[in-house]
């Protein structure tokens, strides 16, 4: 298009006389687009309040724009956090802070009983994972789940998170206790090996609370309730221990690409 627009025609666009129907709006529309002079010409018709508002928004994007960038420090530090873990995490960690010192103190207050400390190790961290990748516990997970890092690669981060905290407290109580450290270790890495399997398949949270709810009714209040160390947590199914724990993490590495799906995150 050559010729300009007619100064009628932008007086009428200015004022909103031009609807959406009319005629004239889109080449009037597609003109200002492309050409410059006719914009600049619009601009003494444009009402009294749209002016200052650009004004106003000029202004303060000049004066963001001035104050230079913003220090990166907190948000690098926000970012860190929230790579590796999540805030809803913290009572989780409390939680199971408190568990595993109350094990420790029963075991210390009844040493005859079976140890409350061996029973509630394997399934110490699955509590943290339910949390960890949870659509219920996790408010911004639709925004994580599609991000290009989500999926194992996150998932991994926050489990270790998990462990860190669960293993110094379980090091520390089965150093005081004088258990063997393998007895609470290859339980607990087994346990979450296969949380992290069968999360894949239908979600970390389910898989999290089947599991620990069958150690929980099919071993740990069984042996509470006979006062008897169920051969689980003895030191000759170590070799066993060892053996799933190897293939369950083999196995959950080799599945690794279930978790990029969203039922991951049931
Ligand atoms: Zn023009």
């Amino acid at each position: 298009m050559t010729a300009h627009i007619s100064a009628e025609a932008l007086a009428a666009y200015a004022r909103g006389e031009l609807g959406v129907g009319d005629p004239m709006t889109w080449p009037v529309e597609v003109h200002l687009e492309a050409c410059a002079d006719c914009r600049e010409q619009l601009l003494p018709y444009a009402p009294p309040p749209l002016l200052t508002m650009l004004e106003d928004t000029g202004t303060a994007i000049l004066a963001r724009a001035s104050a230079g960038p913003r220090p990166v420090r907190s948000r690098r530090v926000r970012r860190f956090a929230h790579r590796w873990a999540s805030w809803s995490m913290m009572p989780w960690a409390l939680m199971t802070v408190t568990a595993i010192i109350a094990a420790f103190l029963l075991d210390v207050a009844f040493p005859l009983r079976p140890s409350v400390v061996l029973l509630l190790a394997p399934v110490a961290p699955l509590a943290g994972l339910t949390i960890a990748w949870s659509r219920h516990a996790d408010p911004s997970w639709e925004t994580i789940a599609g991000t290009s890092r989500a999926g194992v690669d996150l998932l991994l981060r926050r489990t270790v998170v998990v462990l860190a905290v669960v293993f110094p407290l379980l090091a520390a109580t089965g150093w005081r206790l004088g258990t063997n450290p393998a007895l609470w270790l290859l339980p607990c890495l087994t346990f979450t090996a296969a949380t992290l399997l069968l999360g894949g398949l239908i979600g970390v949270s389910r898989a999290a609370m089947l599991l620990g709810g069958a150690w929980v009714l099919a071993v740990a209040a069984p042996a509470l309730i006979a006062v008897e160390l169920p051969v689980l947590v003895r030191p000759e199914s170590l070799p066993g221990w060892g053996a799933a724990a190897a293939v369950l993490t083999g196995l959950a590495l080799l599945r690794a690409g279930d978790h990029v799906r969203l039922k991951s995150w049931n």
